[in-house]
């Protein structure tokens, strides 16, 4: 005799599997697909191509956007260079102001939890005979002012701090760091690649030099990019780390990718036009996430600081359960773990550590984030979902036994077989 087990029947709007992992990446909005399209056809020309229509036409479509993502973070078109997306972005800004100011200086600071573009980049310059402070951040995510000041001397010639973490949400006082930047004279890069879109990010209120931003974490198409560099007060320079036919004022050479570009623009313009209503959206979806599982669970916690935080990250903690049984019993959902697969191993996640936290945490933990295309019915399908396997889980443990019962974890002594 065999049972028919039918699966419960889905609410209305849920689709499996659930994407919630637009730190990760976006998917393209339809409206920067539509825009993209002509110039993978019969507007095919060369942005660089003077002598005919074909190349005015690309010329013109790249000069629109430039105009849409100068607009997005209160810059002028001329100050944006296009890139392949953010890890070039961060390569050519680091290694081009390290290479330009040289003469002034070779100290570079920047903190424990950027992206490892910027880490593995800051890893490079010390090889090549830069010196690099990484400066640490507290348990909420943030780094002190007070630490940053103290790291300054005078061979200081970047500060590179990332605006918004792509794990923990974590925004940072982008502001005050370029306020002390231009105060102390030194160039301040920020990879804003999280923070673009999302918040508001204005490059001359915040006293920001250099930025990387990408497209297809701004519901834009993937492999492309921009990096802004200032014009005025202070002019930015940037020795080029692609040499070539001179593109991009000679910073950046290489035929544009005019069909990436003009998606890149066109998602920027509806970030611009469509944050503040989005922001709401997120907020209200990422609250509800955040009570339904607080108020049925014990012993979780959210990640980083709750104040400084992106809309559509929520990053948390579910103690006693492992990890990966965690993430295996919630398959249809696509969401990232507090573990990085480096090679063969499970490591767990760099920037959960800074924040103090042990590897079981750190493994045991999930970022959870929202996008555009998310919606309130797939909150609560994915807040029933992770409540139901963590409880399951749980059941199986005797760590979660005992800790419920009061028994301090930390003090028991283990018993070797
Ligand atoms: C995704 C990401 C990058 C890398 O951007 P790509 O365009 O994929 O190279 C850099 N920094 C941060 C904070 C990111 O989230």
């Amino acid at each position: 005799m065999s049972t028919v087990l039918s699966e419960p029947k889905l609410p209305a709007g849920v689709k499996l599997p659930i994407y919630m992992d637009n730190h990760a990446t976006t998917a393209m909005d339809p409206r920067v697909l539509e825009a993209m399209i002509p110039f993978f056809s019969n507007k095919f020309g060369n942005a660089a191509s003077r002598n005919h229509s074909f190349g005015w036409e690309a010329e013109q479509a790249v000069d629109l956007a430039r105009e849409q993502i100068a607009k997005l973070i209160g810059a002028t078109a001329k100050e944006i260079i296009f890139t392949s997306g953010a890890t070039e972005s961060n390569n050519l800004a680091i290694k081009g102001i390290g290479e330009m100011y040289r003469e002034r200086g070779n100290h570079i600071i920047t903190q424990v939890t950027e992206h490892k573009a910027v880490l593995d980049t800051c890893k490079r310059m010390e090889k090549q005979g830069y010196r690099v402070t990484y400066l640490p951040v507290n348990a909420d995510g943030l780094i002190e002012m007070e630490d940053l000041k103290r790291a300054i001397d005078d061979k200081t010639i970047l500060v590179t701090i990332m605006a918004a973490n792509n794990e923990i949400g974590v925004i940072q006082p982008v502001a005050e760091i370029g306020k002390l930047c231009h105060e102390r004279g030194i160039l301040f890069h920020t990879d804003a690649v999280q923070a673009v879109g999302k918040i508001p990010v204005d490059v001359n209120a915040m006293n920001i030099d250099v930025l990387s931003l990408t497209a297809h974490k701004i519901y834009g198409p993937k492999g492309v990019g921009a990096l802004y560099v200032r014009r005025r007060n202070p002019r930015v320079q940037i020795a080029a780390q692609m040499d070539g036919g001179g593109h991009e004022r000679g910073m950046r050479s290489g035929t544009l990718n005019v069909p990436g570009i003009v998606g890149l623009g066109k998602a920027c313009e509806i970030a611009r036009l469509e944050m503040a209503e989005e922001t709401e959206k997120l907020l209200a979806m990422r609250d509800r996430l955040r009570k339904k599982l607080e108020s049925n669970l014990d012993f979780i916690h959210v990640n980083g600081s709750m104040e400084h935080h992106l809309p559509g990250n929520l990053n948390m903690s579910f103690i006693h359960v492992e990890g990966e049984s965690l993430l295996m019993g919630i398959n249809d959902i696509a969401v990232s773990s507090g573990s990085a697969c480096t090679s063969a191993t499970l490591e767990p996640s760099y920037v959960l550590k800074a924040l103090g936290l042990g590897d079981d945490v750190a493994h045991s933990s999930i970022r959870f984030g929202l996008g555009r295309f998310n919606t309130p019915a797939e909150v609560d399908y994915v807040a029933d979902k992770v409540v139901d396997v963590v409880r399951k889980l749980r059941e199986l443990s005797p760590l979660y036994e005992m800790a419920k019962e009061g028994i301090d974890l930390t003090k028991v002594q283990w018993q070797a077989h």
